[in-house]
């Protein structure tokens, strides 16, 4: 059986203050035990939300890091400040990251090893611009951004390590990937693990789908055979929403 996930990526919103009250409201829900709960609040939210959800089964990722352990890089991040403030998880390759911050596979793949020596989790995204389904090269440039940015891993490396699908034209947009076109891609991205690794490894690893998961499309979506949950960005934002998608299994 493979994990279940469900993860919110809050990008840049909510100060200390609205942390907390999201934090007040969360803390009142009932949490399923099929699912794992990630919320990845940013940096300096999330020493706080550690805190105080030491009783609640809710981990705490990170949108970003730096690549390297420490140094002269003014305004960056180590993976170990990141454990430090409870954050297991670190999400890399966002393809906000990749598009403004000009996060390109060779530095992807850096980040990718610096967290795994930190023992850091890993939620590796990927996907396609509209052009590139357009043009039919969606498929090829997924396999492209996996080789380039992640085959290089070792085979243990992958029980550290989940795939967050993201069709960039459908992140933030309201437009989301049709179960079907989710689906198509979650078994490209299996297959092609497959062909790299083996088989075992492949069956093992959670895919999540991003890009408008909604309470009202994440049940279809996370139904598909190759879809393990969700990274949820807008719909993370209110407690309501968001547990409504984790209850979504
Ligand atoms: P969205 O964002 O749910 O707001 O489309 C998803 C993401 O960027 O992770």
């Amino acid at each position: 059986m493979r994990k279940k996930i469900v993860a919110g990526n809050w990008k840049m919103n909510n100060d200390l203050a609205e942390t907390e009250m999201f934090l007040v409201d969360l803390k009142k829900q009932v949490f399923p035990e099929n699912v794992i709960i990630m919320m990845a609040p940013p940096f300096t939210s999330l020493n706080h939300a550690f805190k105080s959800l030491r009783e609640h089964p809710v981990e705490l990722a990170a949108q970003n890091m730096h690549q390297s352990n420490e140094g002269a890089f003014t305004g960056e991040i180590s993976a170990k400040m990141l454990k430090s403030v409870g954050a297991k998880t670190v999400i890399l390759g966002h393809s906000e990251r990749r598009a403004f911050f000009n996060e390109d596979s060779a530095v992807l793949a850096e980040k990718v090893n610096t967290a795994l020596e930190n023992d850091m989790g890993i939620i590796f995204c990927i996907g396609e611009e509209l052009d590139d389904r357009k043009k039919g090269n969606h498929f090829e440039l997924i396999k492209r951004q996996l080789s380039e940015g992640l085959f290089h891993v070792s085979d243990d490396a992958w029980e550290n390590i989940v795939i967050a699908y993201e069709p960039v034209w459908a992140i933030g947009t309201g437009e989301t990937a049709s179960p079907e076109q989710a689906q198509e891609m979650h078994k490209f991205i299996r297959k092609t693990i497959s062909e790299s690794y083996s088989k075992a490894i492949a069956e093992k690893v959670s895919i999540l789908y991003g890009g408008s998961v909604k309470p009202d499309n994440a049940s279809e979506i996370f139904g598909q055979a190759d879809v393990d949950g969700g990274l949820i960005g807008g719909a993370s934002l209110k407690v309501d929403s968001f547990m409504k998608i984790v209850n979504s299994f």
